[in-house]
């Protein structure tokens, strides 16, 4: 079974096997990110730029703010959760609250 990834509503959503699994309006934080200076950003998450799979991990460009220093901007590649089980699609979200690095590299190409 592939792992089937989308964004839903205009990058409101990030579905996993057609299922919402991942929504905006959470605030990450983020360490060594590329939208601003700040050591650690609390990164205000207002929509998915981009959505990939990159096994067993999904992962996104993330659009939004640092609302620490208020500079808005699109993330490196951010792990969101990853499969736990292929044969199922059984899917974990990251813990809302640890701290995420993201990645310039995405090594597999979008879905689309
Ligand atoms: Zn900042």
């Amino acid at each position: 079974m592939t792992t089937d990834v989308h964004q839903l509503d205009d990058g409101a959503w990030i579905s996993v096997n057609d299922e919402r699994r991942i929504s905006v309006s959470d605030l990450w934080p983020l360490a060594r990110q590329n939208v601003c200076d700040c050591e650690t950003a609390d990164f205000l998450v207002e929509g998915f730029a981009e959505v990939g799979v990159d096994h067993p991990e999904i992962q996104a460009r993330v659009a939004g703010r640092c609302i620490t220093c208020g500079t808005e901007g699109v993330t490196d590649w951010v792990t969101v959760g990853r499969v736990i089980d292929p044969e199922t699609g059984e899917f974990s979200p990251v813990d809302p609250q640890g701290v995420r690095v993201p990645d310039r590299r995405h090594r597999l190409s979008r879905p689309e």
